[in-house]
């Protein structure tokens, strides 16, 4: 044994090569954690002594003990981390680039076997040594841009020199993960092979360098010099990627650019003056709060899969689902369902409406087909998984059936008893309903433990998030095999309590009624939706009503009303009201707030249509100037009590989930991190300054009182409420 550490080994494969093994005890996975960079350093400072020592080793080959090579750095340690001042950032990059350049440096040829995942410092690891070879099966790439930040472990130097700058750039930029077939292609690995055949690969490979054959100094040399591309050449990739890495990233994710902007100011120098370069770029974006959002984001999805698994020990395996109502929801729930492989029964009343509910999911199939993603054959199973029926005795043997039918209560109730009469007395009933109480339908079933909501985002096949309301009789057992089964879906089941509009649409009929109140005020829609567009969110709230529907909106506007007078009744109801009067319902009937029409590829356009503008003037007779500000805090404030009170009340558990729902579930812009980081970021006694300030224009902008007394002690959302993540 030439090296053994609690998370790498290194000892002698045969009489010349060394083999070192990442295996990290105790965990299922490879990461590169500060306890594995320090044996890193300390297993490369072995290797040195065994090339000269008794050992005499030859060539090095890097392993894993694991199903993946090594997932990436450890991510829960990224906050502390980034907390450090910059010039400490830059120190503690450089430590590791010591290491890695150590390994690059060694007298020796080295290899990486890449028998899977193989991301982020993960894959600069692999960068580090003279050569890659893939199983065909892993997948290697340079994710740190989802995180706000940018490779910065030598990433942005080698690989440029490794594969070339435009690749390069796009490999940084689009953060994706690479299938062996593309890394092979472009030059990030040297061979793919099948996975029982990397060693005996590797140790060929290393025996031709030692044999002279092959030279991997040609493999090495290149990685510390200057870039080899002419001045003009350079001048016109920096140049063009990054105006077009600007326009897809937005003005909120800097991070993209400014790694663009890295790699130009490196582009002339020799590797250890491009890697100090690299580490002050990154110390730069390691402090920007849209790192910490976006890490944190990040962080609550992983407390929400240890939810998730935790819960699924209570479960039932759903081997079988069905769906009642084959319209907009029903046909979506069918196609993801069959998609990722749970066969699903889909009923209906009406034979048209089948006819639907199947359309849908095809178009959505051929969609994937036309874009490659997916073969004929594959589709053809995935709509084999849904069997269409009219008829009540094809759902008896099911484990689970979602409600989708028209949201009636009368007609739900009915459709519900319907359906415990047919099904197994194990069967889990669930109910898609977007504003019915869970308790109210729960009446209708003889045994209501088995029963609890499920509600899906249109469109499903896109919008991650799934709510599962637990009803007060609700069992454990209903909501575990709930969220599993969404699980299966691959949705991101997040659970709550139930209410008027459960957590979502709770949250959200505040801030339209925040817009409301603007509309009742002589602003102008259009100029709303600009400025919170720039604001971050992915449409503004006027056109998000005509996606949603204003007869759905206008619906759920009079529910929360109901749900909660005090508040919500009366408050910036008009505008949504006239809409609804007028017919004007939005993308459905192509023309809402905006007027739409298809494009040459078929997709809806919007444009402002100016006799609505003059309509909306009749809701106001003294119109009022706004600035810019004022108008994004009539809105988020309303929204960000909301959540408040929903976590006051318990209808969410943690602010992880709350801030998780939001950004799955409406699109809230994950560069602030969700609605409770956002106060917390504003400080929780100027979030209630600002909202008092409000507080004789309307109710919605009342402080909750636990966030009062939060702001009062200098609390912080995630400070107290948060179980550590
Ligand atoms: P839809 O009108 O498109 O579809 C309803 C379907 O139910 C129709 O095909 C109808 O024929 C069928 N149906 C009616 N009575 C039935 C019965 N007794 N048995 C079987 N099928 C019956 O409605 P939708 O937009 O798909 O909404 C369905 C449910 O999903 C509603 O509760 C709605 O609130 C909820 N929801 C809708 C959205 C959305 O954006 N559309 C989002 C989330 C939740």
């Amino acid at each position: 044994m030439i090296y053994a550490g609690n998370a790498i080994q290194v000892q002698m494969h045969d009489h010349q090569l060394a083999k070192l093994t990442f295996d990290l005890k105790n965990q299922s996975v490879n990461k590169l954690n500060a306890a594995t960079l320090v044996e890193l350093k300390e297993a490369i400072e072995a290797i040195n002594i065994a090339i000269i020592g008794v050992e005499g080793v030859k060539g090095l080959m890097l392993t894993s003990a694991k199903s993946s090579f090594i997932v990436g750095a450890d991510i829960t340690e990224f906050l502390q981390f980034f907390g450090r001042d910059e010039q400490d950032l830059i120190n503690a990059n450089m430590q590791v680039n010591e290491t890695f350049c150590a390994l690059e440096d060694l007298p020796i040829p080295t290899v990486s076997l890449i028998n899977g995942l193989a991301l982020g410092g993960g894959f600069e690891v692999c960068l580090s040594t003279d050569y890659r070879i893939m199983a065909t099966d892993a997948k290697v790439g340079l994710p740190e841009v989802k995180l706000g930040i940018f490779p910065g472990w030598g990433g942005t130097v080698r690989l440029p020199r490794i594969i070339g700058l435009d690749n390069a750039i796009e490999w940084v930029c689009g953060a994706k993960e690479k299938k062996s077939t593309v890394a092979l292609h472009e030059g990030a690995v040297d061979a793919v092979v099948a996975h029982d055949q990397l060693l005996e690969a590797g140790e060929h490979l290393l025996n031709q360098c030692i044999k002279g054959d092959l030279s991997y100094a040609a493999k090495r040399d290149p990685k510390l010099a200057k870039l080899a591309l002419g001045p003009m050449e350079q001048l016109m990739a920096f140049e063009t990627s990054k105006g077009f890495v600007a326009g897809k990233a937005g003005p909120h994710y800097p991070s993209p650019v400014t790694a663009i902007k890295t790699m130009q100011k490196h582009a002339g120098m020799t590797r250890d003056k491009a890697l100090v370069i690299e580490a002050k770029g990154f110390a730069k974006m390691a402090q920007t709060s849209v790192a910490a959002n976006l890490v944190g984001v990040f962080l609550a999805d992983q407390y929400l899969k240890r939810t998730v698994k935790a819960l699924a020990k209570k479960a039932t395996k759903v081997e079988q689902a069905a769906v009642l109502g084959a319209g907009i929801m029903g046909g979506g729930i069918a196609y993801q369902s069959a998609f990722k492989g749970v066969p699903i029964v889909m009923k209906d009343i009406a034979e048209p409406a089948i006819t639907l509910g199947l359309d849908e999911a095809t178009g959505i199939l051929e969609k994937r087909v036309e874009r490659g993603q997916m073969k004929p054959a594959q589709m053809a199973q995935v709509l084999n998984k849904i069997r269409p029926t009219l008829n009540y005795a094809d759902i008896k043997n099911v484990d689970l059936v979602v409600e989708a039918v028209v949201e009636n209560p009368k007609v739900k109730g009915i459709v519900l008893a319907e359906i415990e009469a047919q099904v197994k007395p194990s069967t889990v009933i669930t109910s898609n309903t977007s504003t019915i109480s869970i308790d109210l339908l729960a009446k209708s079933l003889k045994d209501p433990t088995r029963f609890c909501g499920m509600h899906f985002f249109n469109p499903v096949h896109k919008m991650p998030l799934v709510e599962v309301i637990r009803g007060s009789q609700s069992s454990e057992e209903t909501i575990a095999t709930t969220v599993a089964y969404a699980n299966a879906m691959g949705k991101k089941p997040i659970v709550v309590n139930d209410c008027p509009g459960f957590f979502v649409n709770r949250v959200l009929f505040p801030y339209f009624g925040g817009f409301g109140l603007l509309l009742e005020q002589g602003v102008n829609f259009s100029r709303v939706d600009k400025i919170m567009e720039r604001f971050g969110w992915p449409m503004g709230p006027a056109y998000l009503l005509d996606v949603v529907g204003i007869d759905t909106a206008h619906h759920a506007q009079a529910v929360m009303a109901e749900g909660f007078p005090d508040r919500m009744a009366g408050q910036g109801e008009a505008g949504v009201d006239l809409m609804f009067k007028e017919q004007r319902l939005g993308q459905k009937n192509k023309l809402g707030f905006y007027a739409y029409e298809k494009d040459k590829k078929g997709r809806l356009q919007k444009q402002v249509d100016d006799s609505l503008v003059e309509k909306l003037a009749s809701l106001c007779a003294n119109p009022q100037e706004f600035t810019d500000e004022q108008i994004i805090d009539y809105l988020m404030i309303p929204l960000c009590l909301e959540v408040a009170r929903c976590l006051e009340e318990n209808i969410i558990a943690t602010p992880a989930e709350a801030d998780l729902a939001l950004v799955y579930g409406i699109g809230f812009p994950p560069f602030l991190g969700g609605a409770l980081k956002y106060m917390d970021a504003i400080g929780l006694q100027n979030f209630c300054d600002k909202a008092d300030a409000l507080a004789g224009v309307s109710p919605l902008y009342s402080v909750p009182k636990q966030m009062r007394e939060m702001a009062a002690d200098g609390e912080t959302f995630y400070n107290k409420l948060q179980p550590a993540h």
